[in-house]
């Protein structure tokens, strides 16, 4: 199946000179949707995962649903303010300013393999972040897995030293 034929360009938006990557056609297909998960799970292959953490917002589409496939756990990253327990933060760089993520401190096990799931894997910051996160619970990252990757933004130069997996490449 070319998944590229379920994810749209939508021009300028959230911000002006942003090409965003829609993946609701892919979502609202049964046969898509079904397709794309079955193909995540075989980049995840026999690796052994106990919990997939996956990033607000839209990585949470995918996460839960991969971590049930795994028998694994699912774990939350959000953005600052939402997650309701004691929580540990990490703020990360953009092109301009700072953003900050959130993981709920005993969502993670010291030593535990974690799998990390976005929708899109574009410069890399979100993923980065997340990786230190769970490493500063004591988790491993097994592997980033990603719907679509972004290559000409090289994110993956960021995540060097974790293996970098996605399902379609743009
Ligand atoms: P980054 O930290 O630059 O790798 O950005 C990754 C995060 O931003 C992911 O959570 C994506 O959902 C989102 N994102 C970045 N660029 C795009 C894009 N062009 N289309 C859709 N989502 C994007």
């Amino acid at each position: 199946m070319d998944f590229k034929n379920y994810v749209r360009d939508i021009q300028n938006f959230p911000i002006e000179g942003i090409t965003f990557k829609d993946i609701t056609p892919l979502l609202k297909d049964k046969t898509a949707l079904k397709a794309a998960s079955e193909a995540m799970l075989e980049l995840v292959g026999n690796v052994e995962v106990d919990k997939v953490v996956g990033m607000e917002s839209r990585g949470f589409f995918f996460a839960p649903l991969l971590a049930s496939c795994l028998d694994a756990g699912f774990v939350p990253v959000r953005k600052p303010g939402k997650l309701p327990y004691k929580k540990v933060r990490k703020v990360y760089a953009l092109e301009y300013g700072t953003d900050a993520l959130e993981i709920h401190a005993d969502s993670i096990e010291k030593g535990e393999r974690i799998l990390i799931h976005d929708d899109v894997l574009a410069t890399g910051g979100t993923a980065k972040a997340t990786a230190e996160l769970i490493e500063g619970l004591g988790g491993i990252v097994v592997q980033c897995n990603f719907l679509l990757e972004l290559k000409f933004l090289n994110g993956a130069a960021k995540l060097n030293g974790y293996p970098v997996k996605a399902l379609v490449q743009y």
